[in-house]
């Protein structure tokens, strides 16, 4: 033969020796029960499939707080869900109102212009949610038949606090709202139905605390009725909205499921259901929020306001002369605690979502954090960073995080 066989490692001895503790801005730790699913391999169509995906749909209309029938999964990054709300609701010659707050809401932007609409984008100031005026002001000038936004921007750590009044205008406008949740889903409120939000997108390895590569989508009746209005069929065959049906509501044959992922992203969403949303979102607001504060006791400075300021991943600003790969090197290297850098800002930032909001891993990684920054020769107060997040711990919750 050719080829000949290569000579290949066992993958133990490319992998850590002690897992790190993932603390960046996904993946994030799982849970034993959705690392115990994703090792199961069951028939992709038939009767044990179809109770899987019945309860995933009834869960996510819980999670996602809508009643819409139209919740389905598709296999594939966050961005495979978001390419299939944007091209499912997209057409050649559709008007889309991008609001583009960096890296991830420029992306939606990216994908609608791909699907061969007209695109206008919102450029909102770096670190700044969008405003209801500036937004109202396009909705009347340009008249989108469709807008894009994202709840939170984890790329440079921002929340568009806005999102329901946006979502209200639009609406008046008769435009439909595409929501990329992808990390903020099950970390902060999020009402569909409530909010009048069209689409809403999310990934598996973020806030639901499940493996990447399998996410969700979820399309309104009105979303619906506007994809069953299309002038011409989806041109991607895979991510075409309608023929998920068939697996999704029909049990029969669209593409072989993601299986195991599926089963974990099940577990995933059975445990949000076991915490319920409510005390899930508290969870998520004392944690980040002590750890934030903890981060500012350090001597370290936040890059987003508190205004703005998205909790589901905290982004903190470097020091003059230390980039964020040295940083990010470091304390994975001698605390094995991974931590990200950014796509542009000069930032770290630290992941809150799901597992990662989590008493224990806060103390690890505060800890890490700041030694990292003590021994790259940046002047930290670790103990003063250390007891401000037990006091702030202490003083928020006698709930168990
Ligand atoms: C992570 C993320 C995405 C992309 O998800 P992938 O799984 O990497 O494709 C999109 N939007 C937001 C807001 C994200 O945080």
């Amino acid at each position: 033969m050719a080829i000949e066989v290569p000579q290949v490692e066992h993958l133990n001895r490319i992998l850590p020796e002690e897992p790190l503790l993932m603390m960046g801005a996904g993946p994030v730790p799982i849970p034993a029960p959705v690392a115990a699913a994703n090792g199961i391999v069951i028939n992709h169509l038939g009767e044990t499939m179809a109770r899987v995906t019945d309860q995933v749909k009834r869960m996510g209309r819980y999670i996602f707080q809508t009643e819409s029938e139209w919740l389905m999964g598709v296999a594939g990054p966050g961005s495979a869900a978001m390419e299939m709300a944007v091209a499912n609701l997209v057409w050649p010659g559709t008007r889309v109102l991008s609001v583009c707050n960096g890296f991830f809401s420029s992306r939606l932007a990216e994908m609608a212009s791909r699907a061969g609409a007209e695109v206008e984008k919102l450029q909102v100031a770096e670190g700044q949610g969008a405003t209801p005026d500036s937004v109202e002001a396009l909705l009347k000038r340009y008249r989108p038949q469709v807008l894009t936004i994202v709840q939170g921007e984890t790329s440079n750590t921002t929340h568009n606090h806005a999102l329901p009044e946006i979502a209200a205008l639009a609406r008046q406008y008769d435009c439909q709202v595409i929501v990329d949740a992808v990390c903020t889903l099950s970390t902060m409120p999020l009402e569909m139905d409530k909010w009048g939000i069209d689409a809403v997108i999310t990934g598996g390895q973020k806030g639901l605390s499940s493996i990447p590569g399998v996410s969700l989508v979820a399309f309104s009746n009105n979303a619906w009725q506007r994809i069953l209005s299309r002038p011409e069929p989806m041109r991607h065959w895979t991510l075409d909205a309608t023929l998920a049906t068939n697996f999704w509501h029909r049990a029969s044959y669209h593409y072989t499921a993601p299986v195991s992922g599926l089963l974990a992203l099940h577990e995933a969403m059975r445990l949000v259901c076991e915490e319920t949303l409510e005390k899930r979102f508290n969870r998520h607001m004392l944690c980040s929020r002590a750890l934030q504060a903890a981060i500012a006791t350090l001597g370290l400075e936040l890059y987003v306001s508190t205004e703005a300021r998205l909790n589901s991943v905290v982004g903190i600003k470097l020091p003059n002369g230390l980039e964020a790969k040295d940083v990010c090197a470091h304390i994975s290297k001698y605390y094995r605690v991974e931590i990200a850098g950014s796509f542009g800002p000069p930032i770290v930032r630290i992941g809150q979502m799901g597992e990662q909001c989590r008493v224990h891993n806060l103390f690890r990684t505060l800890h890490a954090f700041g030694s990292t920054f003590k021994e790259l020769g940046i002047e930290v107060d670790v103990p003063a960073g250390m007891a401000e997040l037990e006091n702030q711990l202490q003083k928020t919750s006698n709930e168990r995080t």
